[in-house]
């Protein structure tokens, strides 16, 4: 992509689920990066830049997202994406299919629905006003634009008509008809279709159900085919295959503490569900959780990828014994 072709404001719409969001990700992540591959229009995911983007904390990103008051809250100052950046980094990292509701319910609002306020639009403005600090580019990230009230869709089609040098916006939606049709037109649209994520993630969590799988029937030398399989697959495919094993257990956690109403896994899931939830233990879903959790930074880090599964292989296979 010919960065000076590139429209200064974006429109993704893709229905719940779609990837618009990690799509938009990507794509910021590209502009960032300071050694992308400018022939295939990917970004290096080694260098700083990338390593910041990847964990959301590149100081030229910025999140604008529908938020409200959470429980005990008080002060009368309506809140902002801000108040919630550390849990919108997790939410977005824990789960790139993060749907409007997973995240009012981390925010812990109950049945209230998610606003992007003048407030919201005022402090966007503020933010832009800086020179980017590290990177040629800005990048405004709103997620759920639907989600502006009115006075807050008329500050941001004034800053579109303006845009402040450097600066693009990336608008991922998933009912873009509620947008104010001045803001859709002024916006280039990317429709980004359904399941543009969901196949990768569906192989993904093959992977982790061949894993557990191999690890009870006691296949020790096919484990570590597993692992050795796993290990040459791109950096990306093994980032999604961890966070597609965190949702899968953090689902077999719920089971396993009794709790079905905290489950989204459908039936036949739950069925195929049952006898390698036998073999986990209370201790076995932390120990998971942190041998998963360290493994993006070290595939960021470069850090040779075969040891890496073949030991998380071990601890599974080792774990699920019986
Ligand atoms: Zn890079």
């Amino acid at each position: 992509m010919r960065i000076d072709r590139l429209s200064h404001a974006i429109l993704f719409c893709g229905e719940e689920g779609s990837g618009a969001l990690p799509l938009a990700l990507s794509l910021a992540q590209y502009l960032h990066c300071t050694n992308k591959n400018t022939v295939d229009q990917t970004p290096c995911g080694i260098c700083p830049a990338c390593a910041k983007t990847t964990k959301l904390i590149h100081p030229d990103i910025h999140f604008a997202v529908p938020v409200n008051k959470p429980k005990g809250m008080t002060g009368s100052r309506p809140p902002v994406t801000d108040d919630f950046i550390e849990l919108w980094r997790e939410a977005c990292l824990n789960n790139p299919g993060l749907t409007e509701q997973d995240w009012y319910n981390m925010l812990d609002i109950e049945n209230k629905q998610g606003t992007i306020s003048v407030a919201e639009a005022e402090a966007m403005l503020r933010k832009l006003q800086f020179k980017p600090f590290e990177s040629s580019v800005k990048v405004m990230i709103i997620w759920l634009p639907e989600r502006m009230n009115l006075p807050a869709g008329n500050k941001l089609l004034k800053i579109l008509e303006e845009p402040p040098a450097g600066t693009y916006f990336f608008l991922v939606s998933e009912h873009p008809y509620l947008l104010l049709p001045t803001i859709r037109s002024r916006c280039m649209n990317i429709p980004v279709p359904p399941g543009h994520l969901k196949a990768p993630d569906k192989e993904s969590i093959r992977d982790i159900e061949e894993l557990l799988d191999l690890c009870l029937a006691g296949k020790a030398s096919l484990v570590l085919d597993w692992a050795e399989d796993m290990a040459v697959r791109s950096r990306e495919y093994q980032k999604n295959f961890v966070n597609q094993s965190l949702r899968l257990l953090r689902e077999y956690f719920m089971i396993s503490l009794d709790l079905p109403d905290q489950v989204r896994l459908d039936r036949e899931q739950q069925i195929v569900a049952t006898p390698r939830i036998a073999h986990m233990n209370s201790d076995f879903f932390p120990k998971a959780y942190e041998q998963l959790n360290a493994i993006p930074e070290q595939i960021e880090r470069n850090v040779n990828a075969r040891p890496l599964f073949c030991s998380l292989a071990f601890f599974f296979f080792v774990s699920l014994q019986k």
